[in-house]
């Protein structure tokens, strides 16, 4: 079957042959995959010849992003059955510390996970796949077609499921009781900043939404991009980074409630990330998800920053890969979020590609493009 991936010494991304995986365990599923999600990762293994390949083999196939169609089960098998649409998790836990027994492997404290299609594990640009049943996800067959954004929604998932955790220390952002970070309607009377309007700050702006935060979204796109264009649909305002800085970026959105209680990013744009901390809200949370590549010093006034933090009761808080738990949430979400704002999903789907199209998938592109889709094997 064919498989897109890195191969050990050689550079850039490669096509090669693999043998069709069997069940070799009982708790174990087949999958054909239907359909495989690009995002900024797999640009960046390509980009800068990230090559985490297991010790005992010679390469790795990429793709964390994935929906199929079970084609058969180990006997012991009870949540899905052939012909079951479904979803994978990404990471497998390290078997050692206490979150990973415990399905929590997104905050494993040992290192030692590996991850499909990342790191030191097969994922998911090819025909078929097997993995055991706790890391397969079952999906209602009528949103096969929306269900690829399951895994890059369930990071989006995990990242406000932090701030609401951690600000529920706050119990009186308003005056408003039931507005509290542990409420349903947590998002009203809430401003946020998203940085980057990527997959992923698109996705976070969306579930913000949902929930009726006031949203602002940072990138250096030009207004008429599509990108701004789904901004908009989803009621966020577009803030065109190119010619302000972290204050004026900030200034506008404080400009109508006085406060920015969220701040997201989703860029990875190193400098710019650490700039805003000098920009933060009193007792605001600022949550980090995009991952710088390249090397970036800057000059700090590192005692201002402290300073800040402390006398302002401020969070900024890391959040990477997400859990099972997540990737419910973002089922529950898919639907909500592609009807409140009208097919939006599928509007974000600009590129489709088949396997064979390799290297025109990691090709330089243009700031237009969103989602890109790997089309694997047709929906029958
Ligand atoms: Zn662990
Ligand atoms: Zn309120």
């Amino acid at each position: 079957m064919k498989a897109i991936g890195m191969i050990r010494g050689k550079s850039g991304v490669q096509a090669f042959d693999l043998p069709k995986p069997e069940i070799s365990q009982l708790n174990e599923v087949l999958i054909q995959v239907k359909e495989a999600g690009v995002d900024g990762t797999d640009f960046n293994m390509v980009k800068h010849n990230l090559q985490d390949i297991a010790e005992d083999s010679d390469e790795i196939v990429m793709g964390h992003e994935m929906v199929g169609v079970v084609e058969a089960v180990g006997s012991e098998v009870r949540s899905v059955a052939p012909g079951n649409t479904v979803v994978m998790t990404v990471r497998r836990g390290c078997g050692i510390c206490q979150p990973c027994l415990h399905n929590q492997s997104d905050m494993c404290m040992t290192g030692l996970y590996t991850e499909r299609g990342i790191h030191k594990r097969d994922g998911f640009f090819t025909e078929f796949v097997v993995d055991e049943e706790q890391y397969v996800v079952k999906v209602p067959a009528n949103l096969a077609k929306l269900v690829v954004f399951t895994e890059p929604l369930s990071i989006a998932e995990k990242g406000i499921e932090q701030i609401r955790l951690i600000q529920s220390r706050l119990p009186w952002a308003c005056e408003h009781p039931d507005h509290t970070f542990s409420s349903p309607d947590w998002g009203r009377c809430k401003t946020a900043l998203v940085i980057g309007a990527g997959p992923l700050g698109i996705l976070a702006t969306a579930l913000l939404r949902l929930v009726e935060v006031y949203a602002y979204v940072v990138d250096i796109v030009p207004e008429d991009s599509p990108k701004v264009h789904l901004i908009k649909h989803m009621g966020a305002n577009y803030i065109d980074g190119r010619n302000k800085n972290p204050k004026e970026i900030v200034d506008f959105c404080c400009s109508a409630s006085g406060n920015v209680d969220i701040i997201f990013e989703a860029s990875g744009a190193a400098s710019t990330a650490i700039e805003l901390i000098n920009y933060m809200s009193r007792s605001s949370i600022y949550i980090m998800t995009g991952i710088p590549r390249e090397e970036l010093v800057l000059q700090v006034d590192a005692a201002q920053v402290v300073r800040q933090i402390v006398r302002y009761n401020q969070v900024v808080v890391g959040s990477v890969n997400s859990n099972r738990s997540h990737f419910e949430m973002a089922l529950k979400d898919i639907p909500a979020i592609n009807s409140k704002f009208g097919g939006m999903l599928e509007e974000m789907i600009t590129h489709h590609f088949t396997l064979r199209d390799y290297e025109l998938i990691f090709a330089p592109t243009d700031q237009n493009r969103i989602k890109t889709v790997i089309d694997i094997a047709p929906w029958e």
